[in-house]
């Protein structure tokens, strides 16, 4: 397994100033999560990053996201392990990050917005998710704390071996990486419960509405028609709900996905 660095000092040092507060219920569930996840802390640094993303945490929930599941596991996957070492120092900033072969790690801002839709209030833990676009693996790590069973496929052979060997230390025996274009889905996994796309295209492709339980959810970027006289459209997120009466299609703001491309590569 590849050595990741160790946690910047700078980051402790900025965490010393900021201690965080006490969020209650995020905090409670956070150490459930902590105990129940099979992740090692790194070596020596563990305490470290955990405090720095327990302040991640703490925004995301000043930011509006009150789901505790969803707050819990962004608290327990450590994002600067999916992160390139020279980015270490942002790994917990509300940012997004190049992770090669011109695709980046989502927002967390957006990844606990884009998981709260997609679990739609649940008190447990949602049945199978199918992921379009594993990237680094990181929203998939998240995920795998969330779902029975989760799917994800990634079109680019270079950032599926990463994602491979970035989830490695995990072990998450729940989570299946898949090398394909997700733009087909994965009818071997359907029936799902969910569907969470990190990739926006002009429309939601037929499989992945054809692959959505009844009572299941899709939580995707889509181009939205642009403003009159303007030129293109502009993403938004789109929550796409099949219910035993049809489909029903909520969108919502706007977002700044890469885009969801055919074929593999
Ligand atoms: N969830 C990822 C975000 C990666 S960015 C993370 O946590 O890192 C979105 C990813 O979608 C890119 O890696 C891109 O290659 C991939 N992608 C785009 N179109 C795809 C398709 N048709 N099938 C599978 N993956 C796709």
């Amino acid at each position: 397994m590849k050595q990741r660095p160790s946690f910047p000092a700078s980051l402790n040092a900025t965490l010393a100033k900021n201690r965080p507060s006490a969020v209650g219920a995020v905090q409670v569930s956070m150490a459930k999560s902590a105990t129940t996840t099979p992740a090692a802390a790194p070596a020596g640094h563990g305490m470290e990053s955990g405090a720095v993303r327990a302040r991640m945490v703490q925004k995301l929930a000043a930011q509006g996201v009150t789901d505790a599941q969803v707050l819990g596991a962004m608290g327990a996957i450590e994002r600067h392990r999916f992160v390139d070492s020279a980015l270490i120092n942002q790994a917990y900033e509300d940012t997004s990050l190049p992770i090669g072969l011109g695709q980046t790690i989502s927002k967390p801002g957006v990844v606990s917005r884009m998981l709260e839709l997609m679990r739609n209030s649940q008190s447990g833990k949602l049945g199978r998710v199918l992921e379009i676009g594993t990237g680094c693996g990181y929203q998939a790590a998240v995920l795998s704390l969330l779902a029975t069973e989760v799917y994800s496929i990634e079109r680019l052979r270079g950032l599926h071996d990463k994602a491979r060997e970035n989830l490695r230390y995990l072990r998450l025996p729940n989570l299946h990486l898949l090398f394909g274009d997700g733009m087909l889905g994965y009818a071997k996994g359907a029936p799902y419960a969910a569907i969470i796309a990190a990739a926006g295209g002009e429309a939601v492709p037929q499989a992945w509405v054809d692959q959505l339980a009844v009572g299941g959810r899709l939580v995707a970027p889509v181009m939205t028609p642009g403003a009159p006289g303007s030129a293109g459209g502009s993403q938004a997120l789109l929550v796409l709900d099949k219910t035993p009466q049809g489909l029903r299609q909520t969108v919502l703001e706007a977002v700044h996905f890469v885009p969801l491309k055919s074929g593999v590569a």
